[in-house]
């Protein structure tokens, strides 16, 4: 398995580089003040890494996954929650768009999603239906011309700044779950920020409202009751990025430990110099690598598929219907995604929290500030074992992988 890049990869990776070490501080500074970061959109905009892994039809970059995940990468490094806003915009967001939507859908929504006018979000929580969403209760109707959306979803990331919105609810009379694009100034969409979160300071989340929401027929995304598919193949990339963005924070982690290390002098030696302080630093870098490789072969998986249902789309009218479990080349590729995908996600959480932890422990009382970099690391990182499948429901997904669906657990 190859996770070289090539010379334009290394380019397009540098050039992200550059934007980070640009906005650092003003990151900070948004995260102690607990508010936006309203430089991000405009100046990743201005590199196109608002289309990363969008095809270039659309106005992307076109870029394959594995490369996608190292600009993620490199992102986590500035901390969780700027690397969260990619995983919603693009990773939930436009990649759902890009693997489901129809031509017209595509051509409606894409461009401006790419070009950075337009952000995403993925709203499939509701303050009932969290780890199952099968049991949501928002509901639409069938009205003729349009449907007709009820319901309330939570903790939806972009949610206060997002233009345009993937949605799931069951139909009231049949039951069956459905996948909708919304456009978040329709009449009926009303949201409310969550307040008071632990972490993520700089990204934003909401609850959603939907009052007998309109949503025109063409904004169906998929067939009439594949929502479910389609939301379960959303995490498989959502959680993947989670996975790229904590391997970041795990360098930064790092980094900040080895200056600090190498700094400051306790008991007439450095710190660096403590074979306890050296045991943190080894597990830092166990870390890392441990989770890099997961996380790079996790991609390849993910490109495969995508490469397969690319040309499955190609070859077939009405592939929508036809891309399910009875396709058996889809399903194992599907499978194989899903199960490396969730195992990444588990593993590059768990020590990115982990290894953040460590390190305000070597900063001492330097780490246990707000204004810490480790600290917002610590902080962050808690929520990424939560989101995207919180860590026990993946660690059930990835058994009954291998035990077989009978085994199911969750
Ligand atoms: C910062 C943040 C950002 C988020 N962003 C989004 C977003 O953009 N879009 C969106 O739709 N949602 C988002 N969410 C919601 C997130 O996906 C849910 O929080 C997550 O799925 C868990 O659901 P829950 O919080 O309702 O917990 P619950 O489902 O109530 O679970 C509580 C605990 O029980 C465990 N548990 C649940 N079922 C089982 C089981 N069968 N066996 C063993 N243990 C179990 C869970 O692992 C968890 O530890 C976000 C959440 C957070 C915190």
């Amino acid at each position: 398995m190859n996770f070289d890049t090539t010379n334009d990869q290394e380019d397009f990776i540098s050039k992200v580089d550059s934007v980070c070490t640009s906005l650092r501080s003003f990151e900070e500074e948004c995260y102690i003040q607990d508010k936006v970061n309203e430089k991000l959109v405009p100046e990743f905009s201005k590199i196109g890494m608002l289309g990363c892994p969008i095809s270039k039809e659309y106005g992307g970059l076109g870029y394959d996954i594995l490369t996608y995940c190292k600009t993620l990468e490199r992102i986590g490094e500035e901390g969780n929650s700027m690397r969260t806003f990619f995983s919603v915009h693009t990773s939930i967001g436009q990649m759902v768009l890009q693997g489901w939507a129809d031509g017209d859908q595509k051509k409606r929504y894409l461009p401006a999603t790419t070009s950075g006018k337009s952000i995403m979000a993925f709203a499939l929580t509701e303050p009932e239906a969290g780890s199952d969403p099968s049991s949501m209760n928002s509901r639409y109707e069938d009205i003729g011309e349009s449907y007709l959306l009820t319901g309330k979803k939570h903790w939806i990331g972009n949610g206060t700044i997002a233009n345009v919105i993937t949605t799931y609810a069951r139909d009231k009379t049949t039951g069956k779950i459905s996948a909708f694009i919304v456009d978040m100034n329709s009449s009926g969409v009303t949201k409310n920020e969550v307040k008071n979160k632990m972490g993520l300071l700089t990204i934003k989340n909401a609850q959603i409202n939907f009052e007998g929401c309109r949503i025109p027929k063409q904004n169906l995304l998929g067939d009439v009751g594949q929502g479910l598919n389609i939301a379960y193949s959303a995490l498989i990339d959502g959680r993947l990025s989670v996975a790229a963005g904590c391997i970041g924070v795990m360098k930064d982690c790092l980094n900040e430990t080895l200056q600090h290390t190498k700094s400051r002098r306790q008991h007439g030696s450095l710190l660096a110099k403590k074979q306890l302080i050296q045991q943190h630093i080894s597990r830092i870098v166990i870390g890392i690598e441990s989770s890099k490789w997961l996380t790079y072969r996790a991609a390849c998986a993910r490109q495969k598929l995508h490469d397969y249902v690319e040309q499955f789309k190609l070859e077939q009218v009405g592939w929508q219907s036809k891309l399910n479990r009875n396709n058996r080349a889809y399903s194992n590729l599907r499978n194989e995604a899903n199960k490396l995908t969730a195992i990444a996600k588990f593993h590059a959480t768990n020590t990115a929290f982990d290894c953040a932890n460590r390190s305000v422990q070597v900063f001492g009382s330097f780490g246990y500030l707000k204004t810490a970099r480790v600290a917002k690391h610590f902080l962050d990182s808690r929520a990424t074992m939560i989101y995207e499948g919180a860590n026990e429901v993946l660690e059930l997904k990835i058994a009954s992988g291998v035990l077989g669906d009978s085994f199911k657990a969750y």
